[in-house]
């Protein structure tokens, strides 16, 4: 198990987007034909549910510790859990960290970590997990639509068709810069968009149909939350199988330390942010995106796979967040930081054709992975590969 800390930085150019996309959820909640309403028992969720403040004078507190009663609906027990995904449970502390395993899986899990590590990649979860009463419990979200999908895809229950039109989006462009690198002036929009165009070329080369949000050094509208919201209608617009929007990553503090591949997801409903512990109220919102969660899952572990065989890069994690392009897509998405621009090393790399041909082969590699899987399924058999 990594143990590198779980919220140790600030991303630059993801921030930037998850703020857009925290704005918008306002217009989104007024907008939302489904709300969870009383049956999803979000009250019921304790872990994560900041404690109302009832008085201005409480409002500047930090919330009280919620407390956890069990049994509880939205949690099981990891024991249960294994066996849902056809795994053995070995424990390494009792009750508190434990190794589920079958011939080709390992799942490592600890209590108070919202991270696990599946086949040695880094999976960030919903919520951590939680021991009560010698028991290890995890969230019922986190089971079904992120582990079972990556675990056992044939038992998700639903089948799609084999992708046929993939929507590439560079992220930024025109007087969107994104992450610039001010040693070397090297600009995001300039690198997502070599490499889309790159991973366009190599799909149809594959056959498939490949549309790109923007072909050239251009905003898509005024204005960043019209721009994110059009990335996501031309998905739509083209009846979009698979949207995958590529960026790169920067911090501000610790730059030569941070380097890496993030692969993030939308996150499930009913669940914080990654970058957030406290469950709010507009995380009981059921987004766009949220319809594909299984789908999502599967894809932007598959393409995390790829890239981190191929790339040879640090793993910062299959992560979620509620960024705008990914919340408003309504086909299985995932957003893509290709490696650090902040750091000298990783930086001198991503501005190398060499390096952005290798994403992009690794990208379509994981693409072409996950439409594999997707026909096994389709064809009752058990994905293989994974
Ligand atoms: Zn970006």
């Amino acid at each position: 198990m990594n143990s590198r800390p779980v919220r140790r930085i600030a991303l630059g150019c993801l921030l930037m987007v998850s703020l857009v996309g925290a704005r918008a959820e306002g217009d989104a909640e007024r907008a939302a034909p489904t709300r969870p309403g009383s049956t999803a028992s979000p009250a019921a969720s304790a872990p994560a549910k900041a404690a109302p403040s009832p008085a201005p004078a409480a409002a500047k507190k930090t919330p009280p510790a919620p407390v956890l009663r069990f049994p509880n609906p939205e949690w099981v027990d990891i024991t249960v859990a294994a066996k849902r995904l056809g795994l053995k449970i070995a424990w390494k502390v009792s009750g508190r960290e434990a190794v589920l395993t079958d011939k080709d899986t390992r799942l490592e899990v600890a209590s108070d970590r919202i991270e696990v590590e599946l086949d040695g990649q880094r999976i960030f979860l919903g919520q951590a997990l939680v021991s009560r009463g010698g028991d290890l419990f995890i969230t019922k979200i986190d089971l079904e639509r992120c582990l079972l999908p990556l675990v056992r895809p044939e038992l998700i229950g639903r089948t799609k068709p084999r992708p046929k039109t993939i929507v590439i989006d560079p992220g930024h462009g025109g007087p969107d810069k994104g992450m610039v690198n001010t040693r070397f002036n090297f600009f995001e929009k300039t690198y997502t968009l070599d490499t889309s165009l790159r991973l366009k070329k190599i799909l149809e080369a594959r056959g498939w149909k490949v549309v790109l949000t923007r072909n050239d050094d251009r905003q898509l509208k005024r204005g960043k939350q019209e721009d994110l919201q059009r990335r996501a209608d031309i998905a739509d617009d083209v009846n979009a199988d698979v949207f995958v929007s590529i960026h790169f990553n920067a911090v501000a503090d610790q730059v030569e330390k941070v380097s890496g591949l993030e692969v993030y997801r939308f996150t499930p409903q009913h669940q914080p942010p990654v970058t957030r512990a406290l469950r709010r109220l507009d995380d009981e919102i059921l987004n766009p995106g949220n319809v594909n969660d299984v789908w999502n899952s599967l894809l932007a572990f598959t393409i995390q796979r790829r890239l981190l065989l191929e790339l040879k890069l640090d793993d910062r994690g299959f992560k979620h967040d509620r960024l705008a392009v990914l919340r408003l897509v309504s086909c299985p998405a995932v957003l893509i930081e290709g490696g650090f621009l902040s750091n000298t090393a990783e930086a001198r790399r991503i501005a190398t054709a060499t390096y952005r041909q290798q994403l992009a082969e690794a990208i379509a590699n994981g693409l072409t992975a996950y439409a594999t899987q997707l026909e096994s399924l389709q064809a009752g058999a058990k994905p293989k590969g994974r």
